[in-house]
């Protein structure tokens, strides 16, 4: 470590103002209010008020936006192995209660369950179905496994966890497991010596993965709902379509070790199935898929179903310009008392950028934009909250919406990691060099330092996961940071959607110190104060540009693997076009700013806000009208993960329909041009 760059770029009076705010010792305050109370959505209202109160205190109009959402709770799980020999193994369900960690024992903390689960018993032979994936499905199949009937029993990670059980389902399963896997811990696991929280770093063999098993394919938001609020007196959707009918649990490595070891022996062996990421690394378990095995479980789930009242906390600071305005959000529900890293890293942070906002506008401040706080609820079930309320002032979004800031796990580890849609690039890049970032031993790098070495210096696509969702598929700008560990650089594992993600496991393991949730606070707070406060609206469209001949490029590639043939040259012309028309707007933009011409830099300063809503639709990709931006979504296969041009690509890889896939890569193109008229001159 050299010659990395140590020099600061130079602040104003306000961006030290700002930065000089952030207290990390006032942070761990706000995380330990967090994270020692029960915040499921819906039963949350005392924090929901509380943060509130907190914005009000630092000088915020605030309120609270309720919905009434169709949500439901554990009542009672329960799940049974039966060997072919008689013996029984009754899984146990509980996260180990530890000494060390305050929250793990509290009386109030949530069972291990699945939102959006179905009620219902299942008792049947089980397969190892690997991730779950379509790919996994279609491989048993090949293999010649009999699914119907039978209970999957399905490894965490790679697709959404919703898509595992609608696949199960899909297949005429009648039930889903899903388990923990060390395997995904690379060599910070016990088996490689490393000790367990709260002793070390691992994963706690106990630790479970709560969360919705929602489809989300469709869209996300009140099941109930599709596309319009939901208020106490709103008509009502089925929901069935969107959510499963076969009852799933989600359970510890520990206990799953039993139940995968049965099948240990019996179909084929785990490496013959020869999928990628189908082995884990649970001692003794040879991942086989299971036929034969004569060893079957017993699954019940109970949940109780209710139209219940949730909350979003609303902060505004009201800018000059009524026509811009900028979101910053955060989910506050939480599925366990804790919370500390999802969400309430992001929540603590956002307490401390209302008092760093408050501080600037005792010195007489106003922003040119203004700014909207959002401390959603129910982020966990589907992005709930976030959905309905983009869902009720739409119209006033898509005209005025310059932005969507979104922070959700702000720290989980010492990596920085942010997804942005490309306007955002430039200017979001610029910022981390005000920021310094702590890493590992040093603390004189800037964060622009830091992300450039060790974290690659690369923007992500974003795909869905959190609340940016709805905004970005209305074609808003969107911008999603966080900060992660590296399981090769031998980061805690965090425990997600377990009881261990708790201020003690924040305290001791995430982020001792607080100082990453300084740092991410400060650069979100410099970021939110140029957008709203210059002038000349820091986002650049000519940040596509490159980014869609990037994807035209993957593109290519998965038509070129596929076995049909597609005329790309409506989209490639259509690029060439946004290129003239975006340099031809920055163009503009110079020369309104050396000529000091205030309306033109209002207007350039309007293109930039709208030109991205050109990349939507109105009726949405094929089967999913919600889903409207042409440019990126999230996969119907994974539903986390990002598909660039997805119309035309989803029509090739998912639909196998290359006549679909030619009329998209119209509509793409017609999509792109409309984009580029709105910044032409
Ligand atoms: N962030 C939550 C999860 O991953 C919700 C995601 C979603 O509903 O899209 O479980
Ligand atoms: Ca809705
Ligand atoms: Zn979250
Ligand atoms: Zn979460």
């Amino acid at each position: 470590r050299q010659d990395h760059d140590t020099s600061r770029a130079p602040l104003d009076a306000n961006e030290q103002l700002l930065l000089d705010s952030f207290d990390a010792t006032s942070i761990s305050t706000w995380s330990y209010y967090y994270t020692h109370g029960a915040h499921v959505a819906g039963r949350n209202k005392t924090q929901a008020q509380w943060t509130a109160d907190k914005w009000a205190e630092y000088g915020w109009t605030s309120r609270l936006d309720e919905y009434f959402v169709y949500l439901n709770y554990p009542v009672s799980q329960s799940l049974q192995l039966t060997l072919p020999n008689g013996t029984v193994f009754n899984a146990s369900l509980e996260e180990e209660v530890l000494e060390e960690d305050d929250t793990s024992s509290y009386p109030n903390r949530i069972p291990v369950f699945h939102g959006y689960s179905a009620t219902g018993d299942a008792s049947a032979e089980y397969v190892y179905v690997g991730r779950g994936q379509q790919v996994d499905f279609d491989r048993l199949q090949a293999l010649g496994v009999q699914l119907e009937g039978k209970i999957a029993v399905a490894r965490y990670g790679g697709p959404f966890r919703g898509l595992k059980v609608k696949n199960a389902q899909d297949h005429g399963m009648i039930g889903a497991i899903i388990f923990s896997d060390p395997g995904d811990d690379g060599n910070v696991t016990e088996a490689k010596g490393v000790a367990a929280y709260p002793n070390g770093p691992a994963r706690n063999p106990t630790s479970v993965q709560r969360g919705s098993v929602m489809f989300l394919s469709t869209y996300p938001g009140d099941p109930t709902t599709p596309g319009y609020p939901s208020k106490e007196d709103s008509p009502r959707a089925d929901p069935s379509g969107s959510v499963p009918r076969i009852p799933s649990i989600p359970i510890s490595w520990r206990d799953a070790q039993p139940i995968l070891q049965a099948l240990n022996g019996f179909g084929t062996n785990g490496k013959d199935v020869n999928r990628t990421n189908w082995v884990g690394a649970i001692p003794g378990v040879t991942y086989s898929t299971g036929e034969g095995s004569g060893a079957t479980l017993s699954l019940s789930n109970v949940m109780e179903a209710n139209y219940t009242a949730i909350w979003n906390a609303i902060g505004i600071i009201n800018g000059t310009n009524q026509d811009e305005v900028i979101v910053v959000g955060n989910h506050r529900d939480a599925w366990i008392v804790g919370g500390a890293a999802d969400p309430n890293s992001g929540s603590a942070v956002l307490i401390e950028l209302a008092k760093a906002f408050g501080k600037l506008q005792e010195t007489g401040w106003r922003p040119k934009r203004t700014i909207v706080l959002a401390s959603w609820d129910a982020e966990e079930y589907g992005l709930v909250g976030s959905t309905e309320w983009l869902e009720e002032y739409l119209p006033w979004l898509k005209t005025a919406a310059v932005s969507y800031l979104n922070i959700d796990v702000a720290v989980s580890g010492p990596v920085p990691d942010f997804s942005a849609t490309p306007d955002f690039h430039e200017i979001a890049a610029q910022i981390q060099k005000k920021v310094i970032w702590p890493y590992r031993n040093t603390t004189d790098r800037t964060l622009y330092d830091v992300w450039q070495t060790e974290a690659g210096g690369e923007f992500g696509v974003l795909g869905s996961g959190s609340d940016y969702t709805g905004f970005l598929h209305r074609g808003i700008a969107c911008i999603d940071l966080g900060a992660g560990g590296s399981v090769e650089k031998g980061d805690p594992i965090y425990p997600y959607h377990s009881n261990y993600d708790s201020y003690h496991w924040m305290s001791t393991f995430g982020d001792p110190g607080f100082v990453h949730h300084k740092a991410i606070g400060q650069y979100l707070t410099l970021l939110l104060y140029h957008l709203s406060s210059d002038e000349v609206l820091p986002l650049n469209p000519a940040g596509y540009t490159s980014e869609l001949r990037a994807y035209y490029k993957d593109l290519e590639e998965v038509v070129s693997s596929g076995n049909g043939t597609l005329d790309l040259s409506a989209l490639s012309s259509a690029i060439d076009t946004f290129e003239t028309y975006a340099q031809q707007f920055i163009s503009l933009r110079e020369f309104a700013i050396t000529t000091n011409n205030t309306e033109l830099i209002t207007v350039q300063n309007h293109k930039a806000r709208d030109f991205s809503r050109g990349f939507t639709s109105q009726g949405g990709l094929p089967g999913r009208e919600f889903f409207q931006n042409l440019i990126f979504a999230p996969g119907l296969d994974t539903g986390y993960a990002p598909v660039t041009y997805p119309g035309i690509t989803e029509s090739i890889t998912f639909a196998k329909d290359w006549k679909r896939a030619q009329e998209w890569v119209g509509k793409t193109a017609n999509a792109i041009l409309v984009a580029a008229n709105m910044l032409k001159t």
